[in-house]
């Protein structure tokens, strides 16, 4: 059999995560906490046997989807590329239905009344690549829908809960993308989480707990699947 064209592995320690039929959620190396070393499950790709389509998509899911790990698994599961492109389209529709906008290229160009300003004349100048009016507000979201389109693959139509720890902008992406995905979200916010964020998260229909911080210890964003 032929190497998989894209795998799950540690940055830290060089763990290899099966193949989803033997660990369905290998987003956790099992040796995290061991060493001195952040353990981070990321996607490596065997650049020999990854070729682009290139096409000219809006959505840059489906314009580059033969760089995601849930496209090559999509793939040797039997679901066609058609049917890989209907599942992110349907997805993108339906986040665009809760949020207002769409995952899609940011604008990048040069920004005159800025470069003006500056002093900076024709041949030179600013140029800002616009990411406000990503889904949700940040790209926070791109993230998560990354390993959205993973569970929605491996777990074909189950639609199990999904939890997150945020104190902001990932709590938010995270319950724009589970009501898109019509699946239940549980956000651990810290006491002190804003009233705006808390709201919003709300309306959402996310479900919230409150856990005080533990003394010592620095919040990251932390996504679970259960
Ligand atoms: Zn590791």
């Amino acid at each position: 059999m032929k190497p998989a064209a894209s795998t799950l592995v540690c940055a830290g320690c060089g763990w290899a995560a099966p193949p989803p039929e033997e660990l369905r959620y290998p987003f956790r190396c099992p040796r995290a906490g061991r060493g001195d070393t952040d353990h981070v499950v990321t996607r490596k790709l065997n650049s020999l046997r990854v070729e682009l389509a290139r096409g000219d998509d809006p959505n840059p899911f489906i314009r580059y989807r033969e760089l995601l790990h849930s496209w090559h698994l999509a793939r040797r599961r039997g679901l066609s590329d058609a049917a890989y492109v209907a599942l992110v389209r349907e997805l993108d529709v339906a986040v665009a239905r809760v949020d207002g906008r769409a995952f899609r290229t940011t604008p990048f160009g040069r920004q005159n009344a800025l470069s003006d300003r500056l002093g900076f004349g024709p041949t030179g100048g600013v140029w800002v690549k616009d990411e406000t009016g990503n889904v949700s507000g940040s790209h926070k979201a791109r993230h998560l829908m990354g390993i959205l389109l993973y569970l929605q693959v491996v777990e074909r139509g189950e639609r199990p809960g999904l939890a997150i720890a945020s104190c902001g902008n990932a709590a938010l992406a995270a319950a724009v993308l589970a009501r898109a995905a019509n699946r239940p979200l549980q956000v651990f916010v810290p006491l002190d989480a804003d009233a705006v964020v808390l709201d919003r998260l709300g309306t959402l229909g996310a479900q919230i707990e409150s856990c005080p911080r533990q003394p010592g210890s620095k919040l990251h964003s932390r996504t679970l699947w259960n």
